[in-house]
C-alpha cells in the first residue's frame, strides 16, 4: 500500500479558535483523530501573512522572498527603471494576473506537486505542476467563487470542495491539497469567532470524519498522514488607515493598484493582506539605505512612524542589515550567511532580548516564538533578501489594515502582519509524536516529503 498525504488548508484559521472549539466537543473529528489519537501544535506562517504568498512554505518548504513573491501585490524598483510598463514592474494578483502566480515561482524550488505524479488540487491558487484532470475544482470554481462573495454563499463552497476530496480518494493520491476557504471569508466578513464561521470550521470537521471513515474502510488509514494547517490567523478591523492616501497628504505623487497609470509617480505603496505594504521612492533606481533614505525622506518617515495604524517599519541600513524601528525608536536585524542577530538600539520594536551572537534558524526560531512577533527575525531576513520587499515594510498595527476603499464586501477582519495574531497557525497531523514542538510552516513541507518518503531529507528551513 503507497503512503498518502491528504492536507487540510484551513484558510485563517486561528488557534486558539480551532483549539477552543475542539476543546469544547464542537469539532469531535479533528479533537479524535488529530488531538487525542494524532499530534498538534502551534506553529508559524511567513511574512506578509497572506493568503497564495503564505501557501508557499507548504507546497515549497520556502518563503515568499525566496521566489520574490512577496505579497498578493509587489513592486519591483529595478525591473520599473528597467521600462515601467515591463511585465516584472510590478503585479496584482487579485486581478487578471493572478495567472502568473506559477510563473513567477522559483523554478529551484519545486512545489509538491512537481515532486510528486499523482498531486491532487482542490481550491488552491498555485497549480504550477498540477495535472490538469487532477485540478478536481479548475470547472465551476469561478463560478463558485463569485457567488460565495456576492451573495454570502461562502459554505457552499466548501462542501462542493469536501465532496471533490471525497472524490480524489478513489483516484489512489499521493497527496491531496485542499483548501477550504470559508474561515477567512466568514472571518472577513463577519468575525473570527461568529457563529457563521465556527459553522464552517464544523464543516472542515465533519469532511474529516468522513475521510478517515473511508480510509479505514479502504484500508489505508495507517499510510495516510492527515495534515491540517492554516496560512495565516486573523484580527477584526475597527480602522483603516490608508497607505495611498498618507503618502499624498505627504505631498508625493503615488503609484499603487488601481491608479498604475499615474504620471511621474514619486513613491510607490503596495498593500497585501491587508495589513502589510511595502513603500519604494522613486527618485532613485538604487534600493535605499538607512542614511540616505532618512536625509531624503526622513521628514516624512519620522510621521508614519507616528501614524496609530503603522505598528513597525523596516529598511536597510546595508545589503545584510536591516532596521527595524517602531514609534519609539529602533533595533537593528543583521545577517551573516544563514545566521541572524537582533540588537535593540535606540528602542526594541520587537519588545524581545538581544541575540548577543549571530544564531541560526532553530535559536532564531525559538528565541521570538512567545513574543508579539513569533519568528520575526528569520521572517525579516526571508522578506528583506528579497528586492521586491520594496524599499519600506509596513506591518499595521492590530486592528487597522492598510486600506480604505474599494473592497466588496469591506473587510471586517485583516491579515498580512508580523503581529503573532496572524503568524500563528495551528498544525495538527493524525499520526502521533510528530509535532512534539511549535513549527514553521516551511517544516510542514519537510515533513510531507518524508512521510511520502522516509528517505527524503531534502527540505529547507
Ligand atoms: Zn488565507
Amino acid at each position: 500500500m503507497s503512503r498518502k498525504v491528504i492536507f487540510y488548508l484551513v484558510d485563517g484559521a486561528r488557534p486558539d479558535v480551532l483549539y477552543r472549539l475542539a476543546k469544547e466537543g464542537q469539532l469531535p473529528n479533528i479533537q479524535k483523530y488529530m488531538i487525542d489519537e494524532g499530534s498538534s501544535t502551534v506553529g508559524t506562517t511567513c511574512f506578509p501573512s497572506t493568503t497564495g504568498p503564505a501557501y508557499l512554505p507548504f507546497l515549497c518548504g520556502t518563503f515568499p522572498g525566496d521566489h520574490g513573491i512577496t505579497g498578493i501585490r509587489w513592486f519591483d524598483k529595478a525591473e520599473f527603471f528597467r521600462g515601467r510598463w515591463g511585465r516584472n514592474s510590478m503585479r496584482s494578483y487579485c486581478g487578471y494576473e493572478a495567472k502568473y502566480f506559477d510563473d513567477d515561482m522559483d523554478s529551484k524550488y519545486p512545489s509538491l506537486f512537481e515532486t510528486y505524479d499523482r498531486g491532487f488540487n482542490i481550491y488552491n491558487m498555485i497549480v504550477k505542476g498540477v495535472k490538469p484532470e487532477n485540478d478536481l475544482t479548475k470547472e465551476g470554481k469561478s463560478g463558485l467563487y463569485l457567488r460565495a462573495h456576492y451573495q454570502h454563499k461562502h459554505h457552499a463552497v466548501d462542501e462542493k470542495g469536501h465532496e471533490k476530496l471525497m472524490e480524489a480518494l478513489y483516484k489512489n493520491p499521493q497527496f491531496v491539497y485542499a483548501v477550504f476557504p470559508s474561515v477567512d471569508w466568514d472571518s472577513h466578513c463577519y468575525h473570527y469567532e461568529d457563529d457563521r464561521t465556527i459553522e464552517a470550521y464544523k464543516i472542515v470537521d465533519r469532511s474529516v470524519g468522513e475521510v478517515v471513515n473511508k480510509l479505514k474502510e479502504q484500508g489505508e488509514y495507517e499510510d495516510t498522514l492527515i495534515v491540517m494547517a492554516s496560512d495565516h490567523g486573523l484580527t477584526s478591523t475597527h480602522t483603516h488607515f490608508d497607505l495611498g492616501r498618507f503618502w499624498k497628504k505627504a505631498g508625493y505623487r503615488v503609484l499603487e493598484y488601481p491608479n498604475i497609470m499615474k504620471i511621474r509617480p514619486q513613491v510607490a505603496v503596495f498593500i497585501s493582506g491587508n495589513s502589510f505594504g511595502t513603500v519604494s521612492f522613486l527618485d532613485q533606481k538604487e534600493m535605499y539605505v538607512e542614511s540616505l533614505l532618512e536625509e531624503r525622506h526622513g521628514k516624512a518617515l519620522d510621521k508614519f512612524v507616528q501614524e496609530p495604524g503603522v505598528d513597525f517599519i523596516v529598511y536597510r541600513k546595508s545589503a545584510t542589515d536591516f532596521i527595524v524601528r517602531n514609534e519609539n525608536g529602533k533595533a537593528e536585524i543583521s545577517v551573516s550567511g544563514q545566521t541572524v542577530r537582533y540588537t535593540a538600539t535606540t528602542g526594541n520594536p520587537f519588545g524581545i532580548r538581544d541575540t548577543d551572537r549571530y544564531v541560526d534558524e532553530k535559536v532564531a526560531f525559538t528565541h521570538c516564538f512567545d513574543s508579539d512577533y513569533p519568528d520575526g527575525l528569520w521572517q525579516v531576513k526571508q522578506l528583506m533578501e528579497s528586492p521586491r520587499s520594496g524599499d519600506v515594510v509596513v506591518s499595521a498595527a492590530v486592528g487597522y489594515d492598510l486600506r480604505d476603499f474599494w473592497e466588496y464586501p469591506e473587510h471586517k477582519g485583516s491579515h498580512g502582519s508580523l503581529h503573532k495574531d496572524h503568524i500563528h497557525i495551528p498544525v495538527l497531523v493524525n499520526q502521533p509524536d510528530l509535532l512534539p514542538e511549535p513549527i514553521r510552516s516551511t517544516r510542514v513541507y519537510g515533513m510531507i516529503r518524508n512521510w511520502l518518503d522516509k528517505n527524503d531529507t531534502n527540505h529547507y528551513v
